[in-house]
């Protein structure tokens, strides 16, 4: 590699990748008195919010407003010909990610951190090297790293990405024209998402999942009825789904598959969207060399973000699972924490995480389904509550859903609670701040929950987990 003009410097703590991850642990540490240095290779904001979380976001809130512009009969109102612009809803998307990218770079600037540009390898167990077009252009040191690469798209055997008819998630989000045909590959978080907004505009989706349901990693019951609800919009599905080959011909995409009861499958689409998984970007970072241990392609790390290497630190996406930005950020602020010596720590808890999948119906959780309880040898009190029933649900006109918890028989502890419906990602915060806060399920009945609200289902199926549910 040619060498040009190279900028060294030392810092406290260099953290490599900017996405939520690692922005939020140049943050903590700048705000502990630390120097910082981070080194990416993109864009500020990582996938999260240059090509994940936001993005979708924006754009399965063009798809909601469409179909309520569709259902305003219902409502008594009035609206002609409901219409969409797709690339509309792409730029809007677009430029909420750039905007929220530049606000980046302005935290980044408001708290001293060093921006380098460019792509960082371990050089030593206290140093890095960043690269860019070709060139080493900066070496940095310091006592502490923080890899926070996060992952990308999994690519699976016989189908090749190609980024015109076989997309991954970063094409699906910006199409210039909505497929009339669209097979998803994977029924996890990103697979939904994108059938609830591809079949709102008017796809003709179908679905395949190797598992025997969609959402595999959900409580059963919230498969069962996310299943039915897409079905009645008209998604169709494969379980148990063995993909064969995708293979481009005359400008569309033959699939071909073995569903779950063995028959054959063979259509053709005219964009295919790959949703089956991530692999973390371990690739080009030196960490072999450094003797950073992997398992399974994932940074093997402890309860505080430490990898093998004493000093050389992993967080988010890159790491064990959830893959989810918002335990990447709460990673990214223990470690850092813990490098600073910081007072009464507390590792994070998996089971605390919440997950929140903004589809139509919305689906959140936290904690265990009632079978992987049932499986750890809990014996389970369960609560559930159909939104149906709340005065609220029927003004709002959005009937489908429940709230479903799980209880420990013997202590009371909320072991998990399952939501599917309108607005339930914003609810399954208060679940998660009762795990946090270790309260009983006798606190919890005696809570007292606003009328009207969907949130009285929360209440309603703690109740029903004891017997004492008011409204069914
Ligand atoms: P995922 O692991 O959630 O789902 C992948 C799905 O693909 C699984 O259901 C899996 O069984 C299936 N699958 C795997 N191989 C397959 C194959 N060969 N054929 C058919 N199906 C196959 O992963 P994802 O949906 O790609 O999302 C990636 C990560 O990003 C996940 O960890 C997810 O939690 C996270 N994410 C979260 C959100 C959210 O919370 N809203 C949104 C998007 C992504």
């Amino acid at each position: 590699m040619a060498e040009r003009k190279i900028d060294k410097q030392s810092f406290d703590l260099v953290v490599v990748g900017a996405g939520p991850g690692g922005y939020v642990a140049a943050i903590r540490a700048a705000q502990l008195g630390m120097r910082v240095a981070l080194v990416e290779s993109q864009h500020l904001g990582g996938t999260c919010l240059n090509w994940g979380c936001i993005p979708t976001k924006s754009l399965l809130k063009s798809a909601e407003v469409y179909q309520q512009m569709k259902n305003a009969d219902d409502y008594g109102l009035t609206v002609k010909e409901p219409g969409f612009d797709i690339e509309k809803i792409v730029q809007r998307s677009r430029s909420t990610a750039d905007r929220l990218s530049q606000g980046i770079g302005y935290l980044m600037d408001k708290n001293g951190v060093h921006v380098f540009e460019g792509f960082a390898s371990l050089t030593a167990r206290d140093a890095i090297s960043v690269s860019a077009h070709g060139a080493i252009v900066a070496t940095i040191t310091a006592p502490h790293i923080i890899l926070a690469t996060g992952a990308s798209p999994r690519v699976i055997p016989g189908v090749a990405t190609d980024s015109e008819l076989i997309w991954t998630a970063r094409e699906a989000m910006t199409p210039e024209v909505v497929p009339e045909s669209l097979l998803i590959i994977g029924a996890g978080a990103i697979g939904i998402e994108f059938a609830s907004f591809y079949n709102t505009f008017g796809s003709d989706v179908t679905l395949l999942e190797v598992a025997d349901r969609i959402l595999p990693q959900e409580d059963e019951d919230i498969s069962r009825l996310a299943m039915r609800s897409f079905k009645r919009r008209g998604v169709q599905f494969s379980l148990g789904a063995r993909v064969q080959s995708v293979e481009v011909k005359d400008g569309r995409a033959h699939a071909t598959w073995q569903d779950g009861a063995g028959n054959a499958h063979n259509a053709v689409f005219d964009r295919v969207i790959m949703a089956a998984g991530i692999i973390a970007n371990t690739r080009g970072l030196g960490l072999e060399a450094q003797g950073v241990a992997t398992q399974n392609g994932q940074v093997v790390v402890d309860e505080w973000s430490q990898t093998s290497v004493e000093g050389i630190y992993a967080i988010g996406d890159m790491t064990a699972p959830p893959l989810l930005a918002h335990k990447a950020s709460h990673e990214a602020v223990t470690c850092v924490e813990k490098i600073a010596r910081t007072d009464n720590l507390e590792p994070l808890d998996p089971l605390s995480v919440p997950s929140c999948i903004y589809s139509s119906p919305q689906i959140a959780s936290v904690g265990l389904t009632e079978s992987q309880a049932q499986a750890q040898g809990i014996s389970v009190r369960v609560g559930k509550f159909d939104l149906g029933n709340l005065g609220k649900a029927q003004a709002m006109g959005d009937m489908e859903g429940f709230v479903k918890t799980v209880f420990d028989a013997d202590t009371g502890e909320l072991v998990g609670a399952h939501m599917i419906g309108a607005d339930v990602t914003e609810l399954i915060q208060g679940y998660v701040i009762a795990r946090k806060m270790e309260t009983t399920e006798e606190e919890l009945m005696e809570t007292v929950f606003a009328h009207p609200t969907m949130s009285e289902a929360m209440h309603e199926a703690v109740l029903d987990a004891y017997d004492r549910a008011i409204h069914h």
